[in-house]
């Protein structure tokens, strides 16, 4: 059997290293071609001693010189590059196979973008770059015939969960609703008045997953919700209203397909995203993930109840970016980077995160997206609108 080339773009994160670990149990049908990392340079370095990759990719000159070296010592022949070319160059190599997109926010996109131009299997952490992007990333998709597989938990739950030709449309395929389940966060419970007082630790202490500081803090506002709102329209050409939010705090029901005939079928597991990540990797084959069988027993109790929206007010932000389209999700996400990036650096407060995206929603009028350009201009508007607001408050 031919292994299939990897890259792994963001192989640091949280997502990068649980897709190593899944990849290393299958050494015989996967070889990593490219590993990227843009800080946490030792633990990128102990990647390649373990996975020898050909390429790897770091963010300056600088760590390129001294991680090249580091790796020469050991005797490696990988090759170190950096930068945003070199990104994409090897996310879109003709050698490679399968490109797992798992850069955190905004700075994946160029990279995610040149994986499905280039026709690659495209494994799809990074939420950001589809919600940024949308139309012109499913586009891409088309041309190229890139295979476009979900890792979001809850994506991946409702791609097992829908129909193999749900291509289709979803009224031919008698899908009547998306369900997206949400964990809730840890403020699901917290008195309202204490809420402009969490820490960032705080937030970060997510209930049931482990997962990088920015989507963490994006859990505990729910405004990850609201970006895997917008990314289930994408990835399933749904309407906004045709994707419904269920707060289920123990997170073993990862998302649910509701049928016109009243069939309600939901992917069941682990909260472990070695799940989602074995199963794009190998679809439609099953390869073992690492992860535990769920034990029903030990979980005892499924709970549902719906969204608080007076509590967690990104989720509504979002679904009127979803609803109003063109540029409004790009200027949504920048916005809430800048704001949870702001909240890490204690300069605001957790409330002031949906107040900023608010104003600057307010602000700037959603507009036609025609190319990436058009996108990344959004963008920058946004970011220089949240920049603005920090500065006046300061
Ligand atoms: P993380 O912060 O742990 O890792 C981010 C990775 O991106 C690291 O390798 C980092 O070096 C790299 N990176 C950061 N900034 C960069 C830049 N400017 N240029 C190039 N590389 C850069 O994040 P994570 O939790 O692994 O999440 C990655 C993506 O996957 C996010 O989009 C997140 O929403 C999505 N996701 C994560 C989980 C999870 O369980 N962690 C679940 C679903 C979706
Ligand atoms: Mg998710």
């Amino acid at each position: 059997m031919t292994r299939k080339l990897v890259t792994v773009l963001g192989a640091t994160g949280s997502i990068g290293v649980n897709t190593l670990d899944v990849l290393a149990r299958h050494a015989d049908a996967y070889t990593v071609f490219a590993l990227t990392g843009h800080s946490r340079m030792q633990a990128l370095y102990e990647q390649c001693l373990a996975h020898h990759p050909r390429y790897a990719v770091v963010a300056d000159a600088a760590q390129a010189q001294a991680l090249q070296a580091r790796l020469q010592d050991a005797g490696l022949t990988t090759r170190v590059r950096h930068g945003e070319a070199a990104l994409a160059e090897v996310a879109a190599d003709e050698r490679v196979d399968v490109v797992m997109a798992a850069i955190v926010g905004a700075a994946g996109l160029v990279p995610t973008l040149a994986a499905a131009q280039a026709g690659k299997r495209v494994l799809l952490a990074n939420k950001e770059a589809l919600v940024m992007s949308g139309a012109l990333f499913m586009d891409a998709v088309r041309v190229s015939g890139a295979e476009l597989l979900p890792i979001d938990s809850e994506h991946n739950a409702i791609f097992q969960c829908l129909p193999a030709d749900y291509q289709r449309g979803m009224a031919a395929t008698g899908v009547r609703r998306i369900l997206l389940t949400a964990s809730g966060g840890p403020f699901r419970e917290m008195p309202l008045e204490q809420l402009s007082r969490v820490t960032p630790e705080q937030a970060c202490a997510h209930p049931n997953w482990s997962m990088g500081q920015k989507i963490s803090i994006d859990s505990a506002s729910l405004m990850n919700k609201g970006l895997e709102l917008i990314e289930a329209c994408w990835l399933f050409a749904a309407r906004p209203e045709q994707v419904e939010v269920v707060v289920h705090p123990q997170s073993v029901i990862h998302s649910l397909v509701d049928y016109v005939d009243g069939s309600v079928l939901a992917q069941l597991g682990n909260p472990d995203m070695r799940t989602p990540i074995a199963h794009a990797l190998a679809w439609p084959q099953r390869i073992d993930s690492g992860v535990s069988a769920l034990d029903l027993l030990a979980t005892g109790r499924l709970e549902f109840e719906a969204p608080d929206l007076q509590r967690f007010p990104c989720l509504r932000l979002a679904r009127h970016a979803a609803e109003a389209g063109g540029t409004a999700c790009a200027m949504l996400n920048a916005a809430n980077e800048v704001a949870v990036a702001a909240f890490l650096q204690r300069r605001i407060g957790f409330t002031d995160i949906p107040v900023i995206i608010e104003q600057v929603m307010n602000c700037l009028p959603s507009a036609q997206v025609i190319d990436l350009e058009h996108i990344m201009h959004a963008d920058q508007q946004a970011r220089q609108s949240a920049f603005d607001w920090l500065a006046a408050r300061a």
